[in-house]
């Protein structure tokens, strides 16, 4: 079977890291949750006090950073290492979404972050979630879908999310958090969220998970039979 890029960008709390999990699984490719690898960036730099405003202080933080993907066979999940600590759980805390998108802005912060995707990407069979994979990272990726919801319903799940580990936090302070980052997110220099070009919208509003995974998964089907017509996979000998 002929192995693809899958892009998933799109607003916070969209849906678009269960749905690329599950995609992921369906098809044996490779998920990779990019918010993740910000996330535990932003943990670093909190429990270092990193000043964000110092270039120097940036630099030299990244280069004592190392990222990596676990898988947990008894929970049967991915597990985030910060430098070969499981840092999963600490990572989804509020405290690191109030902070994660400043940090997240920061051009060398990005520049470590892409190149670490770009190569694992590079076999192909990889859907990968963020902000800017479908723009930045994989420009060339052969599916991209930029995913967006209503912002209430948006703030409802993650509050679910948030209480299922937890942490009970109101509905307005999950809506301003999410709000800011949506701003931060669209309107920073570096890669900016953005609808790339040939992205398909879903608007998840409405619709279960299990529905945004069968919408992905017919557009894979699509996508590969036509690709297939044009000849795209002769040089993968498939
Ligand atoms: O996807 P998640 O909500 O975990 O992402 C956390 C934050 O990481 C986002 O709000 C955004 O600021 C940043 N991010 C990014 N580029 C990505 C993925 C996430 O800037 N590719």
């Amino acid at each position: 079977m002929p192995k693809i890029i899958i892009a998933i960008d799109g607003y916070s709390s969209c849906g678009k890291s269960t749905t690329a999990k599950q995609v992921a699984a369906r098809l044996g490719y490779v998920f990779i949750d990019t918010g993740a690898m910000y996330r535990a960036v932003t943990l670093f730099f909190l429990q270092n006090h990193v000043q964000i405003t110092s270039r120097k202080s940036v630099v030299e933080a990244l280069d004592k950073i190392s990222i990596s993907f676990n898988y947990n066979a008894k929970t049967g999940r991915n597990e985030t290492c910060l430098n070969g600590l499981n840092v999963e759980e600490e990572i989804r805390k509020l405290y690191i979404a109030n902070s994660v998108s400043e940090v997240s802005a920061l051009p060398e912060v990005r520049k470590a972050m892409v190149a670490q995707q770009q190569k694992m990407g590079r076999k192909k069979g990889i859907v990968m979630d963020g902000r800017d994979i479908g723009t930045k990272v994989f420009p060339e990726a052969e599916l991209k879908i930029f995913m967006t919801a209503d912002t209430f319903i948006r703030a409802q799940r993650r509050q679910i999310e948030l209480l299922a580990k937890g942490e009970m936090v109101g509905l307005d302070e999950i809506r301003e958090n999410i709000a800011k980052r949506d701003h931060i997110d669209t309107t920073r220099a570096e890669s900016p969220l953005r609808q790339a070009e040939d992205a398909l919208l879903l608007d998840t509003s409405y619709m279960t998970i299990d529905e945004q995974v069968e919408w992905v998964i017919q557009l894979v089907d699509q996508k590969i039979a036509s690709l297939h017509r044009k000849g795209h996979f002769k040089e993968q000998n498939v």
